[in-house]
């Protein structure tokens, strides 16, 4: 598409309407699904999208909260146990699998694999994203923004209880 790699050259302009508009979308999804929780608007998400978002929890290295994982059938994203700051993680996730960012793609994994490889494996993946997401500022900055802008909308929307059609209202931040 002409839009993702128009915005990948722009790489290093932050826009708040850009990031506005994802989160946008996003509600509006989620208020077709009644979806007002977190994890609820993932998996309304991963159905528009036609590819499964599976939510994984891993004892990632420190430091890290979580990660991505590719995988040509669905998205994987992998948090932290004991997370404090749970869903705020799994949004800015989120964000990232919803503006396409590039992510190290996953290693072959086969299925037989026991759950101490697969600990040990996301362990090492986790190294690699610290230094992902250090070299690209741009994605990390709409990854949280997004989470927080998406974070407000289903605070509000839970605190006040009305209709799904608050997560359609327009937000102004920042
Ligand atoms: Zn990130």
């Amino acid at each position: 598409m002409s839009e993702r790699s128009e915005s990948r050259t722009q790489s290093g302009s932050r826009s708040y309407r850009r990031v506005a508009a994802a989160v946008d979308a996003v509600c509006a999804v989620a208020a077709d699904f009644d979806a007002t929780t977190l994890d609820a608007v993932v998996a309304a998400i991963a159905v528009e999208r036609r590819r499964e978002i599976e939510i994984a929890s891993a004892r990632l290295g420190p430091g890290v909260c979580g990660q991505r994982r590719f995988y040509p059938d669905r998205d994987v994203i992998v948090l932290a146990e004991a997370l404090p700051s749970r869903d705020h993680t799994l949004a800015h996730e989120l964000g990232h699998i919803v503006f396409d960012h590039e992510g190290a793609p996953a290693p072959e994994v086969t299925l037989e694999a026991s759950d101490d490889l697969i600990a040990y494996m996301l362990s090492q993946r986790a190294h690699e994203q610290i230094v992902a997401d250090g070299a690209d500022e741009l994605a990390e900055w709409e990854a949280e923004t997004f989470a927080a802008m998406l974070m407000t909308r289903l605070r509000v929307f839970n605190s006040r209880g009305a209709g799904v059609s608050v997560l359609r209202f327009d937000e102004a931040l920042g």
